[in-house]
């Protein structure tokens, strides 16, 4: 039986008004579907989903939600990794699945306008439909939507080339947190007039507004990507090889995987072990390969790795279909290991500290998780590791999230000591709040707060994430 809606029925009456009653969810199965993300740490304990369609009704539920003084939550595909939509304290989730539609598109300024709710992949295909790309990519990008991936400013697999979501996004129409609507920036390149606010939403993670429409902007096609898979010895041989051919190639990704994560993927099926040559770690580069010289470039720095002994095999992708396969080696890793319930880091420093910051976070692994599982993997290229703890199947879930928090103060105070991040692209919803203050100071969070004031008076957008207030 499902248990009565914390809210009371004349508030439930005027969200029903608003997007039809039929678009207020208050079921069990669905608040559970919809209160939660990829994490699964926390309960999820909303007390309504509602599913606007446009702008307007959006504005209408928050000027709601600010009379009645209830929390809400945006909520975009939910495959975040830090409990960002997660609504674990009665919000009014706000789901954005229906506004997935493409508003327009101006040629000349390869410019697209569309609402918050569109799925990464279907703007990707989009764009390609138009002869043109966009370039912000990961493995969840057939799930996340625009709206979540602005919410976290989310990276992935080729900023090393083309930037986080945030260099994409030329406008923004937002409703605040008090419930006006704002249409910033509208998509121009140039503008200086002022504090570029469209900017403070990205990676805001709910808390300032919702986002209910963007201009992105979208970019030529790449083309002939060639994809090298190599095994390497060991981390003090991974950024020598970034460096010999960033010297002479534009790479459009430099992602690494350790041997563990490898095994996973091979046994979760669908994949084939790259080559013989067994190795700690493997690195993942890409680069356009559409001129002979390039190419050739590629394979001379190959041997020369080779002979450095940074590299001990490699494969070079001879076909689309084959480049697929390699990149899948990679992709695959985070929903291979989801079933392990694993503890993850997403931590970066500049890619100066990079050899000395690795091995010292390997040590605290070596020393903190001997009886663990640890998939390393991340996109090594931005000085960004993503740090994943198995869980044994013999421990309970809150067991090992208490061991794993110990080690978590050592992993961030290395992070501290290198002025790195705590959180590089997942962002800090409520799993890394508690350890905001290694990546951001005190003055720094107060002036955070400050702002989150301006936006959202009644504290009512997205409450309990990344800092409290
Ligand atoms: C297998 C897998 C691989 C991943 N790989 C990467 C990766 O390589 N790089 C990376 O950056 N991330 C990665 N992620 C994390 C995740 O996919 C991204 O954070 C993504 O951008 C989240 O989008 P979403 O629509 O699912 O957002 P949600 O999880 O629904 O929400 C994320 C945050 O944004 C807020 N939000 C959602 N919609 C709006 C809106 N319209 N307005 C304002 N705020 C909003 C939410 O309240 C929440 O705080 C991965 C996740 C998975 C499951």
């Amino acid at each position: 039986m499902n248990a009565p809606s914390r809210l009371s029925p004349a508030l439930l009456e005027q969200l029903s008004t608003i997007v039809g009653e039929q678009r207020v969810k208050t079921d069990d199965d669905s608040l559970k579907t919809w209160g939660v993300d990829w994490t699964k740490h926390y309960e999820p304990r909303p007390s309504a989903i509602v599913f606007p369609a446009s702008t307007e009704e959006v504005q209408a539920i928050v000027k709601l939600a600010n009379e009645h003084q209830v929390a809400v939550t945006p909520s975009g595909g939910r495959t975040g990794l830090s409990a960002g939509a997660v609504a674990a304290n009665g919000e009014i989730v706000i789901s954005l699945d229906r506004m997935n539609k493409v508003l327009s598109f101006l040629h000349a300024d390869r410019l697209v306008h569309i609402q918050a709710g569109v799925v990464t992949e279907q703007l990707q295909q989009y764009a390609e439909q138009q002869g043109l790309y966009y370039p912000v990519d990961f493995a969840a990008a057939g799930s996340s939507q625009m709206g979540g991936n602005i919410g976290t400013n989310a990276g992935g697999i080729k900023v090393i080339h083309y930037g986080m979501t945030r260099e994409w996004v030329l406008g923004l129409t937002v409703v605040t947190g008090k419930g006006d609507v704002l249409h910033l920036n509208k998509g121009m390149i140039k503008n200086a007039t002022g504090y570029a606010l469209h900017q403070l939403f990205i990676g805001s993670e709910g808390t300032l507004g919702i986002v209910t429409e963007a201009e992105i902007k979208l970019t030529r096609q790449p083309q002939d990507l060639k994809v090298l898979v190599l095994s390497v010895p060991d981390f003090a041989a991974v950024m020598p090889i970034l460096h010999a051919f960033q010297q002479r190639i534009d790479l459009t990704a430099f992602e690494f995987f350790n041997q563990i994560a490898l095994e996973k993927v091979l046994a979760h099926g669908h994949a084939s072990r790259p080559f013989d040559t067994e190795s700690p770690l493997y690195v993942l580069l890409e680069f356009e390969g559409r001129f002979e010289a390039v190419v050739d470039d590629a394979m001379q720095i190959f041997e020369h790795c080779m002979e450095q002994g940074w590299i001990l095999d490699g494969v070079m992708s001879q076909s689309q279909a084959q480049a697929e396969a390699l990149w899948h080696l990679r992709e695959g890793i985070s929903e291979t290991i989801a079933p392990f319930t694993p503890y993850k880091n997403d931590i970066s420093v500049l890619i100066t500290h990079v050899p000395a910051f690795i091995a010292e976070i390997d040590a605290i692994v070596a020393a903190n998780y001997p009886d663990f599982e640890v998939c390393w993997f991340g996109h090594i290229g931005d000085g960004n590791l993503h740090l994943n703890i198995l869980k044994p199947a013999d421990l309970s879930k809150d067991e090992f999230f208490e061991k794993c928090k110990v080690v978590n103060q050592f992993v961030f105070e290395t992070v501290q000591k290198y002025n790195g991040s705590i959180s590089a692209e997942h962002g800090v919803g409520m799993t890394k709040k508690d350890y905001l203050h290694y990546t951001r100071d005190t003055v720094e969070i107060q002036y955070m707060r400050e702002l989150k004031k301006v936006f959202d008076p009644n504290g009512i957008m997205n409450p309990g994430k990344v800092f409290d207030l």
